[in-house]
Parts: C-alpha cells; sequence; structure tokens
C-alpha cells in the first residue's frame, strides 16, 4: 500500500502579534472615565459583532466555507455567528448565481431582516449575473435589493470576501445612527418599492 505523505515540506509558523485589539474611537480620557459620542461606541459595537446570514446558491458558498474555516477564519473579525434565520442576522452575504424565480424568495429575506442591516453581493454572479447572461438569471442582485459592498470574481477567493467583509465593517462602523431614518434612506427602499 502506497503510504500517505503528508506535511513533506514542514514549516514553522510565523507568528508575530497574533492577537490585536480594537483601538477605542476618538475621544477625551481621563481619570477613570472616557468620553466620547454615542454614534463611536454603537459603531464600533456593531462593527465587530456581526451576524451574517449566507444566502448561498452555487459555487461562490463553497468558497464561503472556506472563508468560514480555520485557516482564514471570519470569526476573528467578530462574525463567527452565522445564522440562518434572517430575523436574527445584520448581514446578508449573497453568494451565487440567484434566478429571477429565485429573486422574490431572497427580497423575502432582506425584508424579514431587522434594521439595520446590511448586504454583500458576493462574486460575479450575485454582483452582476456574471457569465449566465440569460433569460433566467438576475444580471445583479441590485435589481431587487440594495447592495452596500460588490466582491469582485468568478469565485472570489477567501481573502477577496474578508476585504469586502471589511469594508461592511467601515461603513458599519461610520454609519450615522440617524441615517436609517433619513429621507434619503427612505428614497432609496422606496426606489426598490419597499416601505
Ligand atoms: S461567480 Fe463564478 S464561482 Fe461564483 S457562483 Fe457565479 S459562476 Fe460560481
Amino acid at each position: 500500500m502506497r503510504p500517505v505523505q503528508f506535511n513533506i515540506h514542514p514549516k514553522a509558523p510565523e507568528i508575530q502579534s497574533a492577537i490585536t485589539y480594537t483601538s477605542a474611537p476618538d475621544g477625551l480620557p481621563g481619570e477613570g472615565f472616557f468620553a466620547t459620542q454615542l454614534n463611536k461606541v454603537v459603531g464600533l459595537a456593531r462593527k465587530n459583532s456581526l451576524w451574517p446570514m449566507p444566502f448561498a446558491t452555487s459555487c461562490c458558498g463553497i468558497e464561503f466555507m472556506a472563508t468560514m474555516a480555520s485557516h482564514y477564519d471570519l470569526a476573528r473579525f467578530g462574525a463567527e455567528r452565522v445564522g440562518f434565520s434572517p430575523r436574527q442576522c445584520d448581514l446578508l452575504m449573497v453568494l451565487g448565481t440567484i434566478s429571477k424565480k429565485m429573486g422574490p424568495v431572497l427580497k423575502e429575506v432582506y425584508l424579514q431582516m431587522a434594521e439595520p442591516r446590511w448586504v454583500m453581493a458576493i462574486g460575479a454572479c450575485a454582483s452582476s449575473g456574471g457569465i449566465f447572461d440569460t433569460y433566467s438569471v438576475l444580471q445583479g442582485i441590485d435589481q431587487i435589493i440594495p447592495v452596500d459592498v460588490y466582491v469582485p470574481g468568478c469565485p472570489p477567493r477567501p481573502e477577496a470576501m474578508i476585504d469586502g467583509f471589511m469594508k461592511i465593517q467601515e461603513l458599519v462602523g461610520q454609519e450615522d445612527l440617524r441615517r436609517r431614518n433619513s429621507d434619503q434612506y427612505k428614497e432609496l427602499l422606496n426606489s426598490y418599492q419597499i416601505q
């Protein structure tokens, strides 16, 4: 029987300052207190505790599995709690080809998520229909729901997904608490016939 070989070129791990801490927002430090803006504290908490909901329909979903697994490990960004109930999640990650028939289902999932919610279109298919320029495939999910970040690639590598996720974190961390009540946001939702 052929012997099973692995680690034929063992490599010592390069761990340099593996643990980092979230830096405090700008503010006024003092003896036993720290004063800052509510917006910044809420943003800091939200961006480091996003609960993703993967809506995976095809091959990009497999890449997402790699992103969640130990090597890339999205949990490092505080997003280890992947949920499959839209009511308990705040980040919709759409991965894969979305057919026109699937469109209303995706929209329903989005509508079931409570505000504030964010959306990532991951991969060429979710972003633009990808190579499937056909009568049955939705040419980008932004035709039915608003998208915050697009991740290009077919499929995008886990590094690209993580990069997109970090962009979402940036948006979340800087979002004004009043944005969801603003006329501009209502107008955006109205353009998708969402009340
Ligand atoms: S973008 Fe490419 S890898 Fe991703 S679902 Fe479409 S065909 Fe598959």
